[in-house]
């Protein structure tokens, strides 16, 4: 008789998943089973702290109570519709939303692929309807180095030749340009153009934040040229940076929001394309959907996360810890840090490349009880939960300096 699984070790759990599941991650060799806000634990009951939060996706942390609570009311109740009926959480989710990022309609999806994926077919019927570009014509233009998901239509616009070789041919209809360059995106917007898509600012590009203005340039050039600013917040957005949305910074409000990873809580998938109404009339019924988009489980937990960020709290801790965080970080310049970028609770940091890749650094953080993740080369990227406790953060930063100047 096999040993039920939660009795395995790691390195046993590990193995067994090498001829079944497919090759697409390189995950840390460690096993969580059970974790509670910024804490995880692993099948043998060692603790780490989490420093990843699921991407951004646990940026309340596990397992909040609030969110938790929300998710166990609902499948006491109802869980799954489709859209084929209404149901009665989907309205309330909606409305709050659209309140909270100053927005009046939204489309709800799962993940955050199919926001971008959606956000990319309403600003091309955009571009037909209402701005009049000839059928077939619409382009998007786009950043280099951009993270916007993994669809075959994401990735046609991709500058990561892993994310994309071997997945042509492509979609046509996206122009690249160097993010953070006004001039470079003013000269590829024309007649022909629905709408800029960027991240304000880019995470898995290793958390890089653009010049003071560069926003709020996007928003006047757009404007001007007539097509939509569609910001991609799935990572940046719902407190990470401080601010409900990271394109608060400069005040400047899109025309799309694309929204996901936090928004279900780390429980269930959520994500939404959040527009005002001009915009997003231009779906109607058939044109679009999702079987799971907007179900009654994902709508009570995505209310859940609305209420949450309601009160500010969150934005408020992410500005506060965001200081320490980059306090501990200016300390660690020279002593293994050669640089960093950060907003709020959100770091991307160039570790020393004499002390080894992001890869061997994670792990290495991994052994003193800390997990993150690279990005590329010798940047990892340092995002807790918003819950995590200055003392938490404090404790992780001591353990960054131990790793970054003795080694272990
Ligand atoms: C994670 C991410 C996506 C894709 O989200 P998935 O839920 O993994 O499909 C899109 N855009 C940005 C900025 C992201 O960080």
């Amino acid at each position: 008789m096999t040993a039920p699984s939660s009795h395995r070790t790691s390195a046993e759990l590990i193995l067994a998943e090498e001829p079944v599941l497919a090759h697409n991650y390189h995950p840390l060799p460690v096993v969580v089973a059970r974790a509670e806000g910024a804490w995880v634990e692993d099948v043998e009951g060692g603790r780490y702290l989490d420093m990843l939060a699921g991407y951004s996706a646990l940026n309340f942390g596990h397992r909040h109570p609030a969110l938790i609570e929300a998710a166990h009311r609902q499948l006491d109740r109802l869980t799954l519709t489709s859209r084929a009926f209404h149901n009665d959480r989907l309205a309330g989710f909606a409305e709050r939303l659209a309140a909270l990022t100053g927005t009046d309609m939204v489309l709800p999806m799962n993940t955050g692929a199919e926001a971008v994926e959606s956000g990319i077919k309403v600003a091309r019927k955009w571009g037909y309807d209402v701005k009049g570009v000839p059928a077939d014509r619409a382009t998007i233009v786009v950043a280099a180095d951009n993270f916007h998901g993994r669809t075959t239509t994401i990735v046609s616009f991709s500058t990561d030749e892993t994310a994309r070789a071997g997945f042509g041919p492509f979609t046509p209809g996206f122009r690249i340009v160097p993010y953070n360059d006004l001039a470079a995106l003013e000269a590829a917007v024309d007649e022909t153009t629905a709408a800029v898509l960027i991240e304000p600012i880019q995470g898995e590009a290793g958390v890089v934040i653009p010049d003071d203005g560069y926003l709020t340039g996007v928003r006047e050039l757009t404007r001007r040229a007539g097509c939509l600013f569609v910001a991609d917040e799935i990572q940046s957005g719902l407190g990470r940076t401080g601010r409900t949305l990271a394109v608060e910074h400069e005040s400047v409000v899109p025309d799309v929001v694309l929204l996901g990873k936090a928004l279900g809580g780390g429980i269930v998938p959520v994500s939404a394309v959040a527009a005002s109404r001009d915009v997003l009339r231009v779906l109607h019924p058939g044109e679009h959907g999702s079987t799971f988009g907007g179900n009654p489980l994902a709508a009570a937990v995505g209310t859940a996360v609305v209420e949450l960020l309601e009160t500010g709290e969150f934005q408020r801790r992410a500005t506060e810890l965001g200081g320490i965080l980059r306090d501990g970080l200016e300390g660690l310049i020279g002593k293994g840090v050669a640089g960093y970028r950060s907003r709020g609770l959100w770091a991307g940091v160039d570790v020393d490349p004499a002390l080894g890749t992001g890869r061997e650094v994670s792990e290495r953080l991994m052994r003193e009880g800390i997990l993150v993740k690279d990005t590329h080369g010798s940047t990892i990227r340092l995002a807790p939960p918003l819950t995590i406790t200055a003392e938490e953060l404090q404790e992780a930063l001591g353990t960054l300096e131990k790793v970054l100047t003795q080694g272990s």
